[in-house]
């Protein structure tokens, strides 16, 4: 007879062994502010999953997806059916992509869109009959979620093994997420003309928090346009807001040919991610009566009420000015950090809007620090290459914000 447990939920990415005694239980959230169900109440120095930008507890947002499930939860856009939020949001979206004239695929989430988006950058060479052009690259120390394509192209090797082959999608490879000069050579050892695309974060999350490297993306998206190589943006942490511009290609500068988004299209209120398409990649399909199929849709694509809780995420984000709040946020989260340098055991403190990380030297327990932290009342993480990250809602104060790095001072200077 199967053993009886309590808790029968397994955790993502959890070492079940050593978590099950020690788990969190979240139950309620206002603002900046978790509580758990143990009574604390803690501040969410990590917006969950880098993802909670408007704040918890929206009332406003809760009732848009309560009046939208009254009328109608939900109805597929497939073939001829469409829905009105899932036309009014890919509407909207178009208006603030970082690129002109895009169509928008929306899906259920992040790891959804990579796939979407990597596999139309095949299926467009594959159309314009360059059917050499398969391999996709990716940066080391990338993350573009769990699903087959994301763990085929994910930099972080921990979440590549164990499937009984080094890429669950075959032609896939690995280029410095730093040096340009790298990225160049190893396009010429491959082969340009069997690339399709590169999928790469404007700042990099999971993999450690890390900003544009100077010149990196000016140098990717000279070597994309000689080369013929689509440039797929991940902006699933970075768009809605977080750094300081609803994308960061417009904060940067980067023109690419698809972006990909999630998160903070709904700041965690419905699950809803999606890709934004360039001209030159949608139109072989829109234009003439031969116009292929493009065989992506998934029963959530479009979902009537994850869109309806999308708009009113986005009126919250303009109304409040939440992206340019960011900017000055950043100078406060920026201040803070670079206060850090010379505290025991930190090799590095880097931020992009408000994104922040603080990398500890490798005899640090970083798995300590986060749990001194919440210990004082902030929740943060210790990501895989031992880089504490902070990256609380965009409504977080000034000195809510001065509190999540002076707490991992805190903690380095005990812990030292
Ligand atoms: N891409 C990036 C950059 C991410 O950070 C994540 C998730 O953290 C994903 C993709 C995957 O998104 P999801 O977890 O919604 O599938």
């Amino acid at each position: 007879m199967a053993q009886t447990s309590t808790n029968a939920l397994w955790s993502g990415q959890a070492h079940m062994p050593s978590v099950s005694g020690s788990q969190v239980t979240i139950v309620s959230g206002k603002g900046a502010w978790l509580t758990t169900d143990d009574g604390r109440t803690l501040l969410d120095g990590a917006g969950v999953l880098w993802h909670a930008n408007v704040g918890h507890g929206r009332e406003e947002i809760a009732k848009a997806a309560y009046d939208q499930m009254c009328e109608l939860e939900t109805h597929h856009v497939f073939g001829r059916f469409l829905n009105r939020p899932a036309v009014a949001l890919a509407n909207r979206l178009a208006a603030l992509a970082p690129m002109g004239d895009p169509r928008v695929i929306l899906t259920s989430g992040g790891s959804d869109s990579v796939d979407v988006a990597l596999k139309l950058a095949r299926r467009h060479w594959q159309l314009a009959g360059r059917t050499s052009k398969t391999v996709v690259l990716s940066r080391d120390h990338g993350y573009h979620g769990l699903h087959a394509f994301g763990t085929s192209v994910g930099g972080l090797a921990f979440n590549r093994e164990g499937y009984g082959t080094p890429s669950l999608i075959p032609e896939t490879a690995r280029v410095s997420h730093d040096r340009i000069d790298d990225v160049s050579h190893r396009i010429a050892e491959i082969g340009p003309e069997n690339i399709a695309a590169i999928i790469a974060e404007p700042v990099m999350g999971t993999g450690g928090v890390y900003p544009p490297p100077l010149g990196y993306f000016e140098g990717l998206q000279d070597l994309c346009r000689r080369h013929e190589i689509l440039l797929v943006l991940d902006e699933v942490i970075t768009g809605f807001g977080r750094v300081g511009a609803m994308f960061a290609a417009q904060r940067y500068g980067f023109e690419p040919d698809m972006v990909v988004f999630a998160k903070g299209v709904t700041s965690g209120y419905a699950p809803l991610g999606g890709v934004l398409v360039s001209p030159r990649v949608w139109q072989p399909f829109f234009d003439g009566d031969d116009a292929p199929v493009f065989r992506h849709g998934l029963t959530y694509s479009g979902h009537a009420t994850g869109c309806a809780v999308a708009m009113k995420n986005l009126d919250i984000l303009e109304s409040e000015r939440l992206p340019e709040r960011v900017l000055d946020l950043e100078n406060v989260l920026s201040a803070e950090l670079e206060a850090l340098r010379g505290c025991p055991g930190m090799t590095d403190v880097r931020y992009a809007g408000l994104m922040g990380g603080v990398e500890l030297a490798p005899e640090v327990d970083g798995d300590k620090v986060v749990r001194y932290a919440e210990e004082h009342g902030v929740i943060i993480r210790n990501l895989p290459r031992n880089v504490i990250m902070m990256s609380p809602p965009l409504v977080v104060t000034d000195d809510e914000l001065a509190s999540i790095p002076r707490v991992v001072g805190a903690a380095l200077r005990a812990l030292a």
